[in-house]
Formats: C-alpha cells, structure tokens, sequence
C-alpha cells in the first residue's frame, strides 16, 4: 500500500528520489569533477542492483513518485540495465541524468524500462570549448546521440552549467537550438562543491542571464509547475524552450521535494547539506530503513542546507560537503 510519509517539519511533500548509481564517469567536468585525482569507490561498497531495487521500493511505499538515475555516468556501470529494468517495475516514473556518450547503446533499454524523458549535461556547441571543459573529446558522440534520442521521441533536457568568463557566450547557440528542435535547455547557476574552485565572481547570475537574452531576443515567460527547480522561458515560435535553475541566487527551497541516495547508500535530504544517513549498511545488517528514512527527512533544514550564510562562507561550507560527482547531482 502506497502512503505519503514523506513530510519534513516544514510541511513539505517530497515524493522525487535522485539515485546516483556511481561515483565514475567518463567526462572530467570542471565544474563537478575535483581537480586532484579522485578514488573510484570500489563495487562492492556501491549499493548493488538487488539492493538498489530494495532501498527504491521502500521510498516508494512512502510516497516517492519519480526516481532519477545519476551519477557520476550512471550508464557506465555494468548492471544498469538491470537495475533500470528492476526499478521499471516500481510504480514511479522513471528518468536518468547522463551525458549521453553511451546513450546509443541503451536506447532500448531505456524504452523497455518506461524511461521518456532523459537530461542531458552539455556546456557548449563549440568542440574546442567542449574539450577545455571536460576534458575529454565526445562532443559530436553526444550531439549525435541527442538528435538520436530526439528522433525516436524521447523527451531531452540540456543542462548547461554557465560560468562567467568560460561559457556564457554560448548561451546564444543554445537559444537558437531550440529554434528547430523540441529541447528544453536549462541554463544552471555554477554552484560550489568540494574541488570545484568555485568562486562567486564565476557565478553568471539568473538576473546577467536574462539581461543578456534580452539584448537580442524577446521572450515569454511559460507558468512553472510547483516543484519545478527551473524559471521557464521560450522564444515565440521556437520548437523549444528554456529555462534557468538559480540554486545560487534564487533558491526554491521552498518547494524542494528531492531526495538523494548516493551510490554507496547514504541518504541525503539537500544537495547542499553535509549530513548522511547511512541507508545501506542498515540494510546490509538486516534493519528496517524506513525509520531511518523518515528521520533523516524531519531532519531537513529550511534553505539551502542550513548551511550557508551565502554571501560570506559559502566557499568553505562548500568544502565539508562531498564533490557533485559523489553525491550525484
Ligand atoms: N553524468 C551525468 C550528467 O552529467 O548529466 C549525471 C551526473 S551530473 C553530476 C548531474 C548534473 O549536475 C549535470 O547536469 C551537471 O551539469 C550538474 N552539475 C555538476 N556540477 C555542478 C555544479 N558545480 N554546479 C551546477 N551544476 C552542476
Ligand atoms: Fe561526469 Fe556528469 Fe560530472 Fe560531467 S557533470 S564530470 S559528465 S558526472
């Protein structure tokens, strides 16, 4: 039987889970990956696909409505499919955040396993810029596989992370993407993780981005649904939209109905709280997650974490929680 459990002390119904099903990835974002070399988790400690399946349906039974697969590169690990497949049989929606390098060869397990919709992390349409800011050379693999998906009607999100000085002029290409093509591009406020050298002034706000559309198009503003983490926007008569998600600047914790588990199994209930729950190793030791669960959601602070005093000590705040590509974004 299905019940919302799932209320923090503010009130707030979190039904959407974010399973990060690894650490590892094949892009080296500058934005996410740390800059000193980083330790792989081994497998064993990783949730395994039984597990995964396991810890999902018991979030279900609480309320969790739709259930995200991140990472890392989550189509990396041998047992996606697995673990896509297991998951599809849950009665949640399901979606994936990926790259999209590998996201070819799982094109039909992501239409056997009911998944629709795909987000896809890109930052530029300029491959030299693409290399400088993953460190890696797959940028016409990922465009490729875009179109790919476009063609056989999966619905695709673009997430690009903007950073002052590095890639706010591509805002522009990614407008007049959408002219052809039914994309939703959402442009995301560079925010600070553990390694990422993040910097205030590297922030391209909400407000400069506007500013900068403006100088050259008009837009319409689109009506948001409640718990959408995006400000929509399109440009009349474009097949596409955009849209902004400003974590640094305007935050929407307000409505916030997220949950995080990452690839080793702790809970967490804020992308920028430091505190874990460790789901895994209760379950591995034959205890009942549910209340722990619901602990660790009474738990949630009110904005961002609880912990930043944004315009002082954000960077250092920053530093105590894990990298983005470890808590699986
Ligand atoms: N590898 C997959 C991908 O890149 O889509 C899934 C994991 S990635 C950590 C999930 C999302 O986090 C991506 O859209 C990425 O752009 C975003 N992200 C990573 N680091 C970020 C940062 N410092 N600020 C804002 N968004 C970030
Ligand atoms: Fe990998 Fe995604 Fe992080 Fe880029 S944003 S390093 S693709 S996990």
């Amino acid at each position: 039987m299905l019940t919302d459990q799932l209320f923090d002390t503010f009130g707030r119904r979190h039904d959407y889970l974010r399973i990060s099903l690894t650490d590892a990835c094949n892009l080296r974002c500058v934005y996410c990956m740390p800059n000193e070399k980083m330790l792989v988790t081994p497998s064993a400690a990783l949730m395994q696909a039984d597990e995964i399946e396991n810890i999902a349906s018991v979030f279900a039974a609480l309320g969790v409505k739709k259930i995200r697969l991140t990472g890392g590169e989550p189509l990396l690990r041998r047992d996606t499919e697995e673990i896509m497949l297991r998951l599809s049989k849950l009665p949640v929606e399901l979606t994936i955040s990926t790259n999209a390098v590998l996201a070819d060869k799982y094109i039909e397990t992501f239409k056997k396993a009911n998944i629709r919709s795909v987000n896809v992390s890109l930052d530029t349409l300029n491959p030299e810029e693409f290399s400088a800011i993953t460190k890696r050379g797959d940028f016409e693999k990922i465009l490729d596989n875009i179109y790919l998906l476009l063609s056989q009607d999966f619905k695709v999100k673009v997430n690009m992370v903007v950073m002052k000085g590095i890639n706010e002029h591509a805002i522009f290409d990614f407008i007049n993407w959408t002219k052809d093509f039914p994309l939703d591009v959402r442009f995301i406020e560079f925010m600070p993780f553990a390694g990422n050298a993040w910097l205030p002034e590297k922030v391209f706000s909400y407000a400069e981005m506007l500013n900068l559309i403006g100088s050259n198009y008009e837009f319409l503003k689109l009506e948001d649904s409640l718990n959408d983490t995006s400000k929509k926007y399109k440009i009349k008569g474009y097949a596409g939209t955009f849209g902004f998600i400003t974590t640094i600047t305007e935050p929407f914790c307000g409505t916030c109905n997220r949950l995080r588990l990452t690839a080793d199994g702790k809970m967490k209930n804020c992308l920028l709280s430091s505190a874990e729950t460790d789901l895994l190793s209760a379950l591995r030791s034959g205890k009942d997650i549910k209340p722990l669960i619901l602990s660790c959601l009474k738990s949630k602070k009110l904005e961002r974490g609880g912990r930043f005093d944004f315009d002082s000590n954000i960077s250092s705040s920053a530093a105590e929680n894990r990298s983005m590509i470890k808590i699986g974004g």
